[in-house]
């Protein structure tokens, strides 16, 4: 589904239900997260992309990224 908000919002709820015992998977091609509602910030040059992107090998070990394009 993507490690955008709404990815990483659902794995974490996923995660935490007692119920999921398998690790939950995110289909993610690139190697961070980036923050839109920061996008105008870059642009107008008062943050740089490393101060609105995290690297996902900070999510939890139960989260496991598959990076790859998925087209379907
Ligand atoms: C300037 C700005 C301000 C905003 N302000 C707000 C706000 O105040 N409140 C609010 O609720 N929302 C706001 N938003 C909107 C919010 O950022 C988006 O709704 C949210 O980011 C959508 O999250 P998402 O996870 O659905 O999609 P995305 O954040 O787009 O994440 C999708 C992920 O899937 C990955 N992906 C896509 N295609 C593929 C593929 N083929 N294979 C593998 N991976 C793929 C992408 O790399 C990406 O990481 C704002 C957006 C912007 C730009």
């Amino acid at each position: 589904m993507g490690a955008g908000i709404w990815g990483l919002v659902t794995s974490n709820i996923l995660k935490d239900k007692p119920e999921n015992r398998t690790n939950i998977k995110i289909v993610e091609q690139k190697q961070y997260f980036q923050f839109p509602p920061s996008y105008p910030w870059m642009m107008l040059g008062t943050r740089t992309p490393n101060q609105v992107q995290r690297n996902l090998d900070i999510l939890k070990k139960e989260i496991d990224i598959i990076k790859e394009d998925k087209q379907q």
